[in-house]
């Protein structure tokens, strides 16, 4: 296959045929609000116009429908930012943007009214970050995520792990990407030595097996390879991979690959992204499918990030119902009841 180039704004999705001359007019409002990129490497992924590929990236006029509810900072990134650049919510972990900018845009994201501009969080800024890490004891796990932290080079990313390798109480890093699986040709040598012996875990964002090319392939064994623990997340999106049979194809793939699907995302509040959003109780009913179906090794939790900053919490079905007195009504995976008595005490 011929290495594709990619994909940068509307004239160049019509110039690639993913998107209509008689349509691109009336994107335009789309790409003057919105970002618009996609790498070689998906667009070497797509199969037809509108596949479950394709979507994901490329622009569609619903995105300029803005319901009522959809918000410009979605999951409340901003509510607890003690100093520029991170966000302190949980205890003992914050997020450290370390820059705005991915390889792609997805039309999806949580974060599309952050991301694209600004480029790389200053030195300055990254310096104050670090201090703030420092200086608080209870933080023990820094989660780097953006934008797409990977798309930094492997020299950048070697001084950020050698400076958090320097605070004794900071026992893991976590690397939230979409960089081994739409840009794989960046997970390099030197990328990942950046990586091996750091305590790191890298979680992928992938929402379809498709997606998984074999240079994908390739790129996640090298870093399974060094060791590196190897975590997915994926988005919940309505039409692209909101069937059992999408979803079971998806972590089957990815737990060849070694990585274990980590969480499922509800689709957030983001501006014009309601298209893509199922509701609740479709993905229970999902998630329902999966259990018992597939190795409960494969199964990720369904997560929703509460709108407004008040944290993930998992969206499970309930298999335990209090009758009272230690009683309990105990659904199994088929939907079968059995009476459970917790012993007395
Ligand atoms: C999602 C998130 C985390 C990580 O949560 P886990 O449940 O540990 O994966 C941490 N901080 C913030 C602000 C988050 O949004
Ligand atoms: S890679 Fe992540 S942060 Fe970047 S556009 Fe996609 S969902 Fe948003």
């Amino acid at each position: 296959m011929t290495e594709q180039r990619a994909i940068n704004g509307l004239a160049e999705m019509v110039a690639a045929g993913l998107v209509s001359p008689a349509q691109a007019p009336s994107l335009t409002p789309v790409e003057e609000a919105f970002r618009i990129r996609m790498t070689g490497a998906m667009r070497g992924r797509v199969l037809g116009v509108g596949d479950a590929v394709a979507r994901q990236f490329v622009p569609e006029a619903a995105e300029m429908i803005i319901r009522e509810e959809e918000l410009a900072d979605p999951i409340g990134d901003e509510v607890y930012s003690p100093v520029k650049g991170l966000t302190h919510r949980y205890p003992d972990r914050v997020i450290l943007h370390v820059t705005k900018t991915c390889e792609v845009y997805c039309r999806f994201c949580f974060r599309r009214e952050a991301v694209g501009d600004e480029g790389t969080l200053p030195d300055t800024d990254l310096v104050a970050a670090l201090d703030y890490i420092a200086l608080h004891p209870a933080i023990r796990e820094v989660i780097l995520t953006g934008g797409d932290p990977l798309v930094l080079s492997a020299r950048r990313i070697k001084g950020l792990m050698d400076r958090l390798s320097m605070i004794a109480h900071v026992d893991q890093v976590r690397i939230h990407t979409r960089i081994p699986v739409v840009a794989p040709e960046k997970v390099t040598e030197a990328l990942v030595a950046a990586l091996r012996g750091a305590r790191v875990w890298v979680v992928v964002h992938t929402n379809h097996a498709q997606e998984i090319g074999e240079a994908a392939e390739a790129a996640l064994a090298r870093l399974a390879e060094a060791g590196i623990p190897l975590l997915s997340q994926s988005v919940l999106l309505r039409g692209i991979n909101d069937s059992v049979a999408a979803l079971e194809e998806l972590f089957r793939k990815l737990m060849r690959l070694r990585v274990k699907p980590y969480y499922l995302h509800h689709c957030d509040l983001a501006k014009g992204t309601g298209h893509f959003r199922t509701t609740i109780a479709e993905g229970k009913a999902l998630m329902a499918g999966l259990r018992g179906r597939i190795s409960g090794t494969l199964i990720p939790t369904y997560v929703l990030d509460i709108p407004g900053g008040y944290g993930k919490v998992p969206l499970v079905r309930d298999h335990a119902e209090p009758l009272g007195d230690g009683l309990w009504r105990i659904t199994d995976w088929q939907g079968g009841h059995h009476l459970y008595r917790d012993p007395e005490r």
